[in-house]
This record gives C-alpha cells, sequence and structure tokens, in this order.
C-alpha cells in the first residue's frame, strides 16, 4: 500500500467573482521513504495541492476526490482524528515559514510544542528530544535557549524543519521551503531534509518552480500546469527528456534565484500562465505551446505513457513516466 495516494483530487476555490478551479484532477502516490518533486510556475496550484493533503485550505475551498494517508481518506477524517494526523503522521513545512516563528518565545519551547500537544514527551524528555533534532538540523543544542531574531534565515528554516520532525512523521510536504533563502543556503537546505527523509523512512513531497533542483533531489517528479499534472515520472527521465513541451520549457528554464521574472516565465516560453477562472479549451497550455496543432484547442488532454528508455516502458503504469501531450499520444500509436 502506499504511504499517499491521491485519487482525482480537485480544489475550487469559491468566490464571489466566481469559482476558481486550482487543481484539476490529479491523482499521485507516494511510497515510503520516497521523495517526489512537484513543480510548475506560479499560479499552478501546487499550494493548494499541498494544504488539501491536510486539509488546510480555507473554509471557500472545496475538495473533491481521495486523499488516502495510509489508506485513510484525509478528506473524510473527524477533526479530533485530524488533529492527531496533522504533525504525528504528516508534517507541513510552507512556504516562508522562516517568519512562523513566534520571535518572543525561545526556539527549544517552539520545538517541543508539538510533543506536547501530542502527549508524545514533556518536562526533560522533551528538552532531550529537541536537542537531539536541534542537532539533525545541524545546529548547536544550546539553541534551544535563544530566540529566533538571533538566526539567519537558514538557521530559521532548520528550526521549521526541527518542528516537522519532531513527532517522527511519517510524510513531509515541503512547499517551497527555500525560496526566501540566497542560492548556497538553499542547496543545504535542501539536501539536509533529503537525507532527513532518506534516513528515516518518511516520504516527502517537495514544491519549488524550479525543476533542476526537485530533480536534483527527489525520486520522482510531476510538473503542474494550470492545476493538472502535466507529465511525470523518474526524475532523471522527466528533467533528461521531458515529454510535454511545458515540461521541457522549465527543464530548460534554470531560473535565477531571487529574480521574480524567470520565476513567472520560464526562459523560453513566452506568455503568462491562465487564470484558473478562464481556463482555455482543450489543452490548457495550447496557447503558450510552440508546437501545438489546431487540433489542441479543442481536443482534452490526458496523462499517457510517454517513456522512450526499455527501462520505463516495463516499469507499471504507476511509476513509469507519462505526459498529456498529443505529440506523446501519436508517438505511442505510431510504434
Ligand atoms: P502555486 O502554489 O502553484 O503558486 P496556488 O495553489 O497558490 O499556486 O494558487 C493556484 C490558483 O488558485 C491561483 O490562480 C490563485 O490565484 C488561486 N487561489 C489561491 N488561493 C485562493 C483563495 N483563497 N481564493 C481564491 N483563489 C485562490
Ligand atoms: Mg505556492
Amino acid at each position: 500500500m502506499s504511504l499517499l495516494e491521491l485519487r482525482d483530487v480537485a480544489v475550487t476555490y469559491r468566490s464571489a467573482a466566481g469559482d476558481v478551479p486550482a487543481v484539476r484532477g490529479v491523482s499521485l502516490s507516494l511510497a515510503e521513504g520516497e521523495a517526489l518533486g512537484v513543480a510548475g510556475e506560479s499560479g499552478s496550484g501546487k499550494s493548494t495541492l499541498a494544504m488539501s493533503l491536510l486539509r488546510l485550505l480555507p473554509r471557500d475551498a472545496l475538495v473533491s476526490g481521495e486523499i488516502l494517508l495510509d489508506g485513510e481518506d484525509v478528506l473524510t477524517m473527524s477533526w479530533g482524528r485530524l488533529r492527531a494526523v496533522r504533525w504525528a503522521s504528516a508534517s507541513l513545512i510552507f512556504q516562508g515559514a522562516q517568519h512562523a516563528l513566534n520571535p518572543v518565545r525561545r526556539i527549544g519551547d517552539q520545538i517541543a510544542e508539538p510533543l506536547r500537544v501530542h502527549g508524545m514527551a514533556t518536562g526533560a524528555a522533551a528538552r532531550r528530544r529537541t536537542a537531539e533534532l536541534l542537532e539533525q538540523v545541524g545546529l548547536p543544542a544550546w539553541r534551544a535557549g535563544g530566540y529566533p531574531h538571533e538566526l539567519s534565515g537558514g538557521q530559521r528554516q532548520r528550526v521549521m524543519i526541527a518542528m516537522a520532525l519532531a513527532c517522527s512523521p511519517r510524510l513531509i510536504v515541503a512547499d517551497e521551503p527555500t525560496t526566501a533563502l540566497d542560492v548556497m543556503i538553499q542547496a543545504q537546505v535542501l539536501s539536509l531534509i533529503r537525507s532527513l527523509v532518506a534516513e528515516h523512512g518518511i516520504g516527502l513531497i517537495m514544491i519549488s518552480h524550479d525543476l533542476s533542483v526537485l530533480a536534483a533531489t527527489c525520486d520522482r517528479l510531476a510538473v503542474m500546469y494550470a492545476g493538472r499534472v502535466v507529465e511525470s515520472g523518474p526524475s532523471r527521465e522527466v528533467f533528461r527528456d521531458a515529454r510535454h513541451p511545458y515540461g521541457r520549457a522549465l527543464a530548460e528554464a534554470f531560473p535565477t534565484v531571487g529574480d521574480p521574472a524567470s520565476r513567472l516565465a520560464p526562459r523560453g516560453l513566452g506568455g503568462d500562465p491562465p487564470d484558473p477562472a478562464h481556463l482555455p479549451t482543450g489543452c490548457s497550455f495550447h496557447p503558450r505551446c510552440p508546437v501545438a496543432l489546431v487540433s489542441c484547442a479543442s481536443e482534452p488532454v490526458e496523462l499517457w505513457p510517454a517513456s522512450r528508455t526499455e527501462e520505463g516502458r516495463i516499469e507499471s503504469a504507476e511509476v513509469s513516466h507519462t505526459a498529456a501531450c498529443v505529440h506523446v499520444r501519436v508517438h505511442q500509436e505510431a510504434r
């Protein structure tokens, strides 16, 4: 059984201006100890998907489909059960999380908080566990007595990782955990997260707009566009042989860290991502696509087998390389 399985997950924000379908029909699965990278431009639905996993979306968000964590559907859990699952089974390191630390509370007390809330450790045991967690994320134990303002951005992000690990979760979802950090620190923090999850057999979903960063740290990749997964598969294969034109654009993008323009539009790809409230018909990517056919404006696309390696072809459909592009379907049919 997968640690996490998403079946046809959709999230629609109901707003006064109309419905915003931010995530549409996403199916994914994650095994224990596996790292899945989710990439896509701003607005592609990555954070919405991440928050749906722990039901952290605002009240106006309508969620459908199934989100199975160890076979149990997060969407139908009671609030009591959900509270137990948050932190203890799955935890989220969210975008800009380092700013979420309480400035007037000691770091050690903040790391120990989830331990206390979930009745996992108090007093001396909690202090021991806190010291151990700080050490795991590469900070000296004496930092427990200090305050967030005494730390650099990268160190604060390490504290957030320690908090996420506190209750020994089985799944960690990291939503652009390093976007606010400089390049060197970014690489360190990502490899730290990756090695910790591997060491403890934790499943990881790592979200970023940077496909190259994900390819270096994750086993598998999923590329999102306009709320859908448009390509997924083993990291190396998706990165080196992206079959969806959007996946190719991201693989070639290498965005410059800190440059907002390169975050919004991968190099070589014109136009803007669509407004989810007004999605193009057919393939959502067709207005920006360099290889679009006339039929792409009207014919729906789905994820078709896309692997061009022997290895990829014999893998089961679940782990193999797929892409939602008509050129991939044509290619497969021609074989
Ligand atoms: P990403 O994390 O990939 O940048 P998001 O999940 O944040 O994307 O957003 C996906 C889409 O949903 C965007 O078009 C965004 O404007 C819209 N959106 C996000 N949050 C809300 C909300 N609370 N109400 C309405 N629309 C929202
Ligand atoms: Mg986001």
